[in-house]
């Protein structure tokens, strides 16, 4: 611990702060803290298919970037055409006796996995954290368990299918391509593989590009657990590989996880075509702190809706809507709770964010904070160091924001927070609803009605009252408008899965 020259000193008391406040890695600093775990990574990463692992037809690798320290991790096959057409062709022909096999064998299989994966738990959260960037505490404490938890749910589920929808027999789609974004690598396969496997669907899965690695490093627990050769295929890649996934004709459903922008070229491409189609896109979330809310907690709520994931989470509550009566009371106390979040190194334990994912999102990050600055808004960002390599960003929080800005209005998917303030209910639900997207909101009052009235009026597909980024495998998640359709976990994730007969 450094000691507290007279410099500091005055600089701390002269700027008002109580006493109580410490400002670590300034008049204090961490010891560091590395998860030390072996990710057991491969040099080279192949396609699962027909539940071997194959190189692509092609011949072609491409590089997984640690976005942490700009370093090579593994390379990673580059599925093509024919690639994709081999995972629906083993993924069909699998189908014949997975979707006939009793519910409760086929739970035994989604089980098995769940069991396998907490198991490996520790080496998948160091390979999912120096993949994405995310700090080894959520993928150890979030991502890996709540991935199980999705098994294990979905497991419970499949001898139980008579129940699913009352009064009515399911029967699986057949093969389901789906492709999955890079935020939550490892969970979005979960989210997306468990209802489809527990309904009797066979899978062909695409993880992104930047983040393929612990999606293929699933398919050895799948090998493990003795799932069936082919009822799931992973085919890593690029765009063009999603494309090739959404567009084979063998596939009865699509599920797509990602970008607005590419969601619509699937729906455009889909068109016409009897394919079942679910899509969970963009957000722009409010986050709505009414004056009589528990303030300190709320500040707490506002942080994990901005900052978990580095912001990289579809329904971040990035835009903050605040009562004028406490908004510079609620603006001070936030200012003051970023000040002590840790950025940096994300396998240390002590991190609170962690890495940008790939440069090309730290540009666009870049980008629309740059904008905002030009626009006329008032950017606040903490002074902590940044490590020299890597792609990180200091959490940011904007005041005098308009509707009208483009840190308003656009996702940012970073660490930004839009700073918007209202005075009566009505002008926060104008304002909230204001936006092309209705994925999530956050609601923070006293009151019961209140929270119920808002949360009836919020065109949000989830809306959480004094808490916010709360999942658990037995709830819906999903959107209005241009956030997408369908439904993602519960009873209503697995009736996306199956026809009712
Ligand atoms: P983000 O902006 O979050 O990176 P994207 O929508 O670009 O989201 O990517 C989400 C997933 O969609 C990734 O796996 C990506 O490879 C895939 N993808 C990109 N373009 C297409 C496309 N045209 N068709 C299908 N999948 C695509």
């Amino acid at each position: 611990m450094a000691t507290l020259t007279d410099k500091k000193r005055a600089k701390t008391q002269s700027i008002g702060r109580p006493a109580a406040e410490l400002i670590f890695g300034d008049l204090w600093a961490f010891d560091p803290a590395p998860e030390t775990a072996d990710p057991k990574l491969k040099a080279r990463y192949d396609l699962f298919i027909g539940g071997k692992f194959v190189a692509p037809a092609a011949g072609k690798y491409f590089d997984s970037i640690n976005p942490a320290n700009e370093t090579k991790l593994a390379e990673i096959a580059h599925a093509g055409v024919a690639d994709v057409d081999a995972a629906f062709v083993a993924a069909q022909k699998a189908f014949v006796t997975w979707g006939k096999m009793p519910g409760k064998e086929r739970a035994k299989h989604i089980y098995r996995i769940a069991r396998l994966l907490q198991d490996r738990a520790r080496e998948f959260a160091v390979a999912e954290t120096m993949d994405g960037g995310k700090p080894i505490k959520e993928s150890r404490d979030f991502d890996v368990p709540m991935a199980a938890a999705h098994f294990f749910y979905h497991a419970g589920w499949a001898d139980k299918l008579d129940y699913v929808a009352p009064g009515r027999k399911v029967a699986p789609l057949g093969v389901v391509g789906q492709v999955i974004p890079w935020n939550f690598p490892l969970l979005m396969m979960a989210w997306k593989l468990a209802p489809a496997l527990a309904m009797g669907n066979c899978v062909v899965i695409k993880p992104a590009e930047t983040t393929s690695i612990t999606a293929l490093k699933l398919g050895e627990i799948l090998q493990d657990a003795g799932l069936p050769a082919g009822v799931v295929n992973i085919v890593s890649g690029f765009g063009d590989t999603g494309a090739a996934v959404m567009n084979h004709p063998i596939a009865a459903k699509v599920a797509f996880t990602g970008s607005t922008e590419v969601g619509k070229i699937i729906m455009r491409s889909l068109a016409g075509t009897e394919k079942k189609m679910t899509m969970e896109l963009g957000g722009k979330a409010a986050n709505i702190i009414f004056d009589d809310a528990p303030l300190d907690q709320a500040v707490e709520g506002i942080v994990n809706g901005i900052f978990f994931n580095q912001g990289h989470v579809c329904c971040a509550g990035s835009r903050l809507l605040v009562q004028e009566s406490v908004a510079d009371q609620v603006l001070a106390k936030l200012k003051q709770r970023i000040k002590v979040l840790r950025v940096g190194d994300p396998l240390d334990k002590n991190t609170d964010l962690g890495a940008i994912n790939s440069k090309e999102q730290l540009g666009t990050i870049q980008r629309l904070v740059a904008a905002g600055v030009k626009e006329g808004a008032t950017l606040f960002q903490p002074e902590c160091k940044l490590p020299a390599k890597g792609y990180y960003f200091r959490p940011t929080v904007f005041s005098d924001v308009a509707m009208s800005h483009r840190i308003a209005r656009e996702e940012i998917f970073g660490p930004v927070l839009s700073v918007l303030t209202f005075r009566t209910l009505e002008e926060a639900v104008e304002k909230a609803n204001n936006t092309a997207y209705g994925l999530s909101a956050g609601v923070w009052t006293d009151k019961g009605s209140r929270i119920l009235k808002m949360s009836t009026e919020l065109k949000a597909g989830v809306v959480w009252a004094n808490t916010y980024n709360k999942f658990d495998p037995t709830s819906p998640f999903g959107g209005y408008k241009e956030s997408g359709f369908g439904r993602e976990g519960g009873r209503q994730g697995l009736l996306d899965y199956c026809k009712l007969i």
